[in-house]
Formats: structure tokens, C-alpha cells, sequence
């Protein structure tokens, strides 16, 4: 176990590595910085899964449902035959 001094009130706290760890004195964030690129990160993983065009809203209707889970599975089908023609195209001789 770690210590971290507080970048609130200047005292030093356990620190467990966890972003979300509090100071035990004033009972700030230790790491507040730390906490948001994390909170960044995820927005950003959020933001690209929503971006992603066959995106399943939950408020879509039952048919663009339908039609993006087809995309879904064609895309992954279509994926999945590309890695294997490039796999064939590594494997073969010469
Ligand atoms: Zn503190």
C-alpha cells in the first residue's frame, strides 16, 4: 500500500492506485485528474460505439432494429471472410 499526498488539503492519504480513491482526511478525490481522462476515455469509447452505424438505439423502431443487427451480422460475416483471405494471402508460398 501507497501513500499519496492529497492535492486538497496537502496531507497524505492511502493510495490503492484506484483513481477513485478519496482522501482520508477531507475526503477529496486524490487523483482528480486522473479520474477525468478516465471519465474522458469512456465517453469516447461511448461516443465511437454510438457513432458506429448500425448502432442499436434502444429507442429505434422494430424494423431499423431489424435492419442493423442484419448489418451487424453481415458486417461481422464480411470481417470475418477478410481476415481469412488475408490469411490465405499470408499463408500461401511464395
Ligand atoms: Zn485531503
Amino acid at each position: 500500500m501507497s501513500q499519496k499526498k492529497c492535492p486538497n488539503c496537502g496531507k497524505w492519504s492511502i493510495w490503492t492506485n484506484n483513481v477513485e480513491d478519496r482522501c482520508e482526511h477531507c475526503g477529496e478525490l486524490l487523483s482528480p485528474s486522473e479520474l477525468e481522462r478516465k471519465e474522458k476515455l469512456k465517453q469516447e469509447q461511448d461516443r465511437q460505439e454510438k457513432d458506429w452505424m448500425f448502432y442499436i438505439n434502444p429507442e429505434d423502431s422494430g424494423i431499423v432494429k431489424f435492419f442493423k443487427k442484419s448489418g451487424n451480422l453481415f458486417y461481422t460475416v464480411f470481417m470475418a471472410i477478410m481476415t481469412f483471405i488475408m490469411w490465405l494471402i499470408a499463408a500461401l508460398p511464395g
